[in-house]
Formats: structure tokens, sequence, C-alpha cells
């Protein structure tokens, strides 16, 4: 595993990068941003749920004037969803962690921030910045078994949870797209739902990360200008910038590794035009955030999210071209592949 410290600094890297606007602001923010790099502990593990929450409240008590501590919602299994408001500048900044239950890194960001926004007050006046520790509490306990390590596939493979998409945070905001609706978010995508009503966010960074492969980028709207650095980022880390193609053949690539956000409304527009099956038969959930954004007018806020892996290859670097063989090709190969594993498995 790359080290935790080095994916949080990418992340405060990128959001600081992409939340500005002016030279001056550049300038300053990049002072800041080097001294926050340097104060960024060597994580050497993720922390628990109760963790996360316990030093919310420890925050929110010690800086009564300057955080508003608010439950946002509750979790399927009736647990409070604490969001942690703090600074007062006009600037709202929206970040949530843990909205896939496997994916924790964004949570150390969170606690990280939690105690270093205090020491730059040029960030709280600002931006008020709206803190979500973890947006999936039950989801979230249940992958603790590997939060300590050791940091192999196997560990991580067994102690692993995941909602199916119909429950997941992240696929079941409400959404009416042509013949396709849904209208039934799980709590926690209620309690998130709230929390962009509430906060009615400038910049939203949702905290994802991908298991293995390298690094890419969902934003919502072609900050062309940015996009070089975004690409040099992983290589001055040690890390690669994943140049496959996209998870998705719905979304819009920008740049190397650099996509438009994953949405719903796209993939039903997708499958409408490239084949002949009604596109309901073949949806399931409801809408991202970024569909959500959408859906409430935010249309200007600029989304984010950065998928980083746990394992990462080399591999996922080279975009040479393979004469000869198409992309159908190499996906049969891989089904062969699947169906020899499971071959194996069962005999
Ligand atoms: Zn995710």
């Amino acid at each position: 595993m790359a080290t935790t410290n080095t994916m949080v600094w990418r992340y405060i890297v990128l959001l600081l990068m992409i939340y500005t606007s002016s030279t001056d602001e550049i300038t300053k923010l990049i002072t800041i941003s080097d001294s926050l790099m340097n104060s960024v502990p060597d994580y050497s593990r993720f922390f628990t749920v109760d963790e996360l929450f316990n030093h919310s409240r420890v925050v929110a008590f010690t800086h009564p004037n300057l955080v508003k501590y608010q439950n946002v919602g509750y979790s399927r299994n009736g647990e409070a969803i604490p969001m942690l408001s703090i600074g007062n500048g006009s600037k709202s900044l929206l970040l949530y962690a843990c909205p896939h239950p496997n994916e924790p890194i964004g949570s150390l960001l969170v606690d990280f921030l939690l105690d270093a926004l205090f020491e730059h007050i040029d960030l709280l006046e600002a931006y008020t910045w709206h803190l979500l520790p973890c947006v999936d509490p039950d989801g979230t306990r249940l992958n603790e078994g590997w939060f300590s390590g050791p940091f192999t596939i196997r560990n991580y493979a067994q102690y692993f949870y995941r909602p199916r998409t119909e429950e997941q945070v992240e696929w079941t905001f409400p959404i009416v797209h042509k013949n396709y609706s849904w209208s039934t978010p799980s709590n926690e995508t209620q309690a998130l739902m709230n929390a962009i009503q509430f906060t009615q966010p400038d910049f939203v960074y949702g905290l994802h990360n991908s298991g293995f492969g390298g690094m890419y980028y969902y934003i919502s709207q072609p900050l062309s200008d940015i996009f070089p650095e975004l690409e040099q980022l992983p290589s001055t880390l040690g890390l690669f910038l994943a140049k496959g193609e996209a998870e998705s053949p719905w979304v819009t690539q920008f740049a190397p590794a650099i996509f438009s956000p994953l949405s719903l409304r796209n993939a039903y527009d997708y499958y409408e035009k490239y084949t002949h099956i009604d596109p309901v038969s073949m949806m399931s959930g409801g809408g991202t955030s970024f569909d959500y954004l959408e859906e409430i007018g935010l249309n200007n806020t600029i989304f984010l999210m950065a998928e980083l892996p746990y394992f990462q290859s080399p591999v996922v670097a080279n975009d040479t071209i393979i004469p000869n063989r198409t992309e159908r090709d190499v996906l049969l190969q891989g089904l062969d592949k699947d169906d020899e594993s499971l071959f194996q498995c069962f005999n």
C-alpha cells in the first residue's frame, strides 16, 4: 500500500489547487498548502468510526465559537451522522468521507483537517468547511477488520464490506430522467441530501478511493488550467496515473485520467443511444451526488472525486495500443480468465 501520508497530502493539494480564483489567492494557498503538507502525520492505519466521531466531538467542544456540530441524519441502524461546519467564509466547501464504506482514505483527510484548519485562520475566513467524517457509519464499521492491517489483498478481501448499488450512499439520490425514476434514498443518502441543501456548496469533494490500479479523477467542469498538475501529481508521489479507459463508457474524458462525473442520466442516454433495449430495464438504484446537485439547480458547483488505489500497478500507466487486438478481444480474454479461476476455486 502507498502510505496514507501521501494519500492525504494529495487530497489537500487537489482541494486547494482547484478552489482558487485569483493569483493572490493561489500564492497564499500554496504557502498554506506547503505548511499543511509538512504537518500531515504518517498514518499507519485507518481510524474506526468511534475514533472519527469521538475526535469530531472533541473538536466541536474545544472550538465552540468556530464549529457548528449537527447531525444531518441517521443511518439504517439508527446511528447519528454528524457534520461539522468550521469557519465563516463566503465560499462553502462540502467534504464527505466513506460514501463507500470500504473507501476510508478520505476519512483521514477529514480527521486531519479537523485539527489543521484551526492553525490557518485564512482558510477559515475565506471558506466555510462542512465536513462529514463518515457518512456511512454502519457500512464502515463492517470494514474495520482490515483497517489496522496487515494491508494485504487477502486481509482486505476477508474483511471487506460494500452494500449493493441500491443501498449505496452515492447511488440512491432521488432522480427522474426520461422514463426512469427513483424516489427512495437510503438513510445515509438522505443525510447527505440534508447536508447539501443546508450548505449550498460551491465545491463538493466526494472522498472516494479505488481499490486497485492507478489514480484518476472525476470533475464536473473542464478546468483545463489545472489538468497538467493533476496528471503529474501521481508521479511526484511515486504513484501511477491510470491511463486506461474510463470506468464507464458514458463519461467524457477531459484529459488523461480526468473524466466527467458518473451520472445516471448519462448512463441512461448512453444505453438509449447504443442499444435496442429499453434503458429502464438496465438501470438500478438512483442518481449520484453529482446528479443531485443538478437536480436541485446547483449547476455551478464544482464536484470533484480523486480515485486512488490501495494496491497499484505500473501497468496502468502504459497506454500503448496493442496492434490487431480490439477491446472486445481483451474483454473476452478477461472473462475466460474469470472462468478459469472460478473453475480452479470449485474443483
Ligand atoms: Zn467509491
